[in-house]
């Protein structure tokens, strides 16, 4: 569904990924895991097309979408829940869901029920149902986590590209999301999981990629890695 080829990119002249190639079939989890500065942001980044790909190839659902402007990557179905809480913090948070589905009702793929998509979304968050008038930057640090997720989620979208879901939660929050994330699998949402916690995101996805110095150094089925000696000591805290 998603797939990378050979990717270079970076920030003005500092190339950051170096030949990153990986890929997300339909319905798959797969977690992209690696140190602080490995590059796993700027992979996103250059998959939602806000940083340009110096060379390389980026495949959505078998078409090209390597150059397009990130509005013409979400419309064709690719959603991005990025690090760091972006919300629309002077909105409520019900307009900042409708938001995420903005170019499901004006663009081409198949618009749906969006009104259901609210209400499944109300509910797979409960939290933001209680709050659904509250100004979205009056919420909590989690709270407005959860709301990027489920706007993205909005776009009922082919990939859904998540960020660090779990960043500066607290132990309870960061359950909560990591058992909406197992939900999202099992209903085949095809999602690639950026996440500080390797050995929690090698629980849920289905495939893995280490991510090194803008390389990937290993790749594998999840439960592969996770008994990797190398990972385990690397990214783990723990050689045995
Ligand atoms: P972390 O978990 O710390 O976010 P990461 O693997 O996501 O790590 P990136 O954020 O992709 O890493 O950063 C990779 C490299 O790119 C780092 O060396 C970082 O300093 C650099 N970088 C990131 N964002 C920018 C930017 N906007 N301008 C210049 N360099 C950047």
């Amino acid at each position: 569904m998603l797939k990378v080829d050979n990717l270079v990119a970076g920030y003005g002249k500092v190339q950051v990924l170096q030949d990153v190639s990986l890929e997300v079939p339909q319905g798959s989890l797969v977690t992209l895991i690696g140190s602080n500065g490995a590059g796993k942001t700027t992979t996103l980044r250059a998959v939602c097309g806000m940083i340009a790909a110096q060379s390389g190839r980026i495949m959505l659902d078998g078409a090209e979408i390597t150059g397009l402007a990130p509005h013409d990557i979400t419309r064709r179905g690719l959603a991005h829940s990025p690090e760091g809480r972006r919300v629309f913090p002077t909105l409520p948070v019900a307009d900042n869901l409708l938001l995420g589905a903005f170019t499901r009702v004006t663009g081409s793929r198949p618009k749906g029920d969006v009104a259901h998509d609210l209400d499944r979304m109300y509910a797979m968050f409960p939290r933001l149902a209680e709050r659904r008038t509250q100004l979205a930057g009056t919420l909590s640090g989690g709270e407005q986590q959860m709301l990027a997720m489920a706007r993205a989620l909005m776009l009922a979208p082919l990939v859904l590209l998540l960020d660090e879901p779990s960043m500066g939660l607290a132990p309870r929050l960061v359950e909560e999301v990591f058992s909406i994330i197992a939900r999202l699998k099992a209903e085949r949402v095809t999602m690639l999981l950026v996440e500080q916690f390797a050995a929690a995101a090698l629980d849920v996805a289905d495939f893995g990629y280490v991510l090194e110095n803008g390389r990937v150094t290993a790749s594998g089925p999840a439960a592969a890695l996770k008994n990797d000696p190398a990972v385990r000591a690397a990214y783990l805290g723990t050689a045995h």
